[in-house]
């Protein structure tokens, strides 16, 4: 970390000071990787996302299988509004719900199943019992056969399947426990009979749109048709959409390398994912995502449970904590948070707690010697595929950033392209990424280390703009060294082909 630009602030201080808040927009965090929170009821006040943006939430995301378009078009003005307010912008995430297999309504809550009962699925709306429960997925009795395992809350609790008659399924309750209203149900590796992207997406998708969101999450992603389906839907509105692809089902995993060509940005969606294929499988399949993700350049988001155990308390237990670290080491450009933020008793304090893993793990990066193997890895894999020249100035800037330990690396985009392969790499430099979109600008705050800047004109003074900005806050001082980059000879903002170094005077 560059000596002149981490100064005097403690990764133990207070909160609100793990941040520069400067009296121009320039506020950079004191780590890199991005925090994603979900908002719920825990955190829908305008001062409680306030302060979520201070703790350092770079983007929100909305889960819009929960709650009305009323609530949820109150929250995108609420976090529109809480940004502005500090002076920062937030990125909205939609989560679409796609397909979830769930149960129906239950006469009494929480209702207890017990091992050896016998219990019937059906797909008529009925009131459920301990002996008939309704699901809301017609073609059950084909995605299932005799001895196939569901799981009902998450994998709380085991059915195995006796029999199959019409519009029902008997099963008795392999593992038991307490089950409430409304929860999921998977069956692992069945073929899901339904298409991934309902008719109640689409109507969401509507909403968002109308809403100025263009940053959808697709649930249960299969292959990539859906995620080209969904851009196609934000084509005919004229509207450039982004997608993140939520990789929850084993389907998704054997079809990775289309979904990541197809995707803007993947989720590991840790929840069902370990419920569609064994739990014990997620922590490989997480850093074979995380590596795959990078190579292509998509951002790569790693969710759920992270810091769990803060949904009640004030403390994470130690094995989140690492957690958390060994996701970042893996190379994820963010980490996301879901019931902690969402209904948990300490939403503030959880983002907190995520803020000072992320600092003291990039911090102390350097001294892991497997931590530089990613990017060993990046590089050797660079140099054996037909290296172009956008790859060739990201590998070289990265280079040069860490010889010169160049505390920002300045970089104009088009797309945000040039910076996300930049911060594939994870250099300790910022990456100041300008663009005249604030679309643009939004997906990127999603990337790891990239700090976006809305410029309002492409005069060819931005360099000189951004860095009289950096020495009036005092991030650079005379005799640092700063990575540009350039469209020089394409005479492209976006077409990067030059690779620049500037001593501050
Ligand atoms: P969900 O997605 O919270 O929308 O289910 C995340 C996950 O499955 O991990
Ligand atoms: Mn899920």
């Amino acid at each position: 970390m560059h000596k002149n630009f981490h100064r005097g602030i403690s990764v133990d201080a207070n909160p609100c000071l793990l941040f520069y808040t400067l009296n121009m927009n320039i506020t950079l965090p004191h780590y890199k990787t991005k925090i994603v929170c979900t908002i719920g009821p825990s955190s829908r006040s305008e001062s409680v996302l306030r302060e979520l943006i201070r703790c350092g939430m770079s983007v929100a995301r909305l889960n819009f299988s929960h709650g009305s378009f009323d609530s949820h078009g109150e929250d995108i003005r609420t976090i529109r509004r809480a940004a502005k307010s500090e002076g920062t912008s937030v990125a909205i995430l939609a989560d679409l719900p796609g397909p979830k297999i769930r149960i129906g309504k239950l006469q009494t809550e929480p209702l207890e199943l017990l091992q050896g009962e016998e219990i019937v699925l059906t797909t008529r709306p009925v009131i459920g019992t301990s002996s008939l429960i309704s699901v809301n997925y017609d073609r059950i009795e084909e995605s299932v056969s005799p001895g196939s395992i569901i799981y009902l809350n998450d994998g709380f609790i085991e059915l195995r399947v006796l029999n199959i008659d019409k519009d029902a399924v008997q099963c008795v309750v392999t593992i038991g426990g307490p089950l409430l209203s409304g929860k999921g149900l998977n069956i692992p590796g069945a073929p899901l009979l339904i298409d991934p992207l309902t008719p109640r997406d689409f109507e969401i998708m509507e909403f968002a749109i109308e809403n100025e969101i263009d940053t959808f999450c697709v649930s249960f992603v299969e292959s990539a048709e859906e995620i080209l389906r969904v851009k196609e839907f934000g084509r005919k509105k004229g509207k450039n959409l982004y997608v993140v692809a939520k990789i929850e089902r084993a389907g998704a995993i054997d079809n990775i390398e289309a979904i990541l060509e197809a995707t803007d940005a993947v989720m590991i969606a840790r929840g069902d994912l370990g419920v569609e294929v064994p739990i014990e499988d997620v922590p490989v399949i997480q850093k074979e995502l995380i590596h795959k993700a990078n190579l292509c350049c998509r951002p790569v988001i790693t969710a759920t449970q992270m810091l769990q155990s803060m949904v009640d308390n004030t403390r994470p237990t130690r094995a989140e904590v690492t957690d958390v670290a060994n996701a970042i080491m893996d190379g994820t450009d963010a980490v996301m948070l879901s019931e902690e933020t969402a209904i948990g008793k300490y939403p503030a304090q959880t983002v907190t707690m995520m803020a000072r893993i992320a600092s003291s793990f990039e911090r102390q990066r350097g001294k892991i010697k497997w931590s530089s193997a990613l990017q060993d890895q990046l590089k050797q894999y660079l140099r054996n595929k037909q290296i172009d020249i956008p790859d060739t100035v990201s590998l070289n800037v990265v280079e040069a950033a860490q010889a010169l330990r160049a505390p920002f690396i300045l970089t104009p985009t088009s797309r945000g392209a040039t910076a996300r392969r930049i911060s594939r790499l994870k250099p300790n430099s910022w990456i100041i990424a300008c663009n005249h979109n604030q679309k643009v600008c939004d997906f990127m705050l999603l990337s790891y280390g990239v700090y976006p800047m809305l410029m309002s004109t492409n005069d060819g003074t931005w360099q000189a703009v951004i860095l009289e900005r950096l020495q009036e806050m005092d991030l650079i001082r005379s005799g640092d060294r700063i990575i540009i980059t350039e469209g020089k000879f394409s005479g492209d903002f976006g077409g990067t082909d030059s690779l620049g170094i500037m001593t501050v005077q």
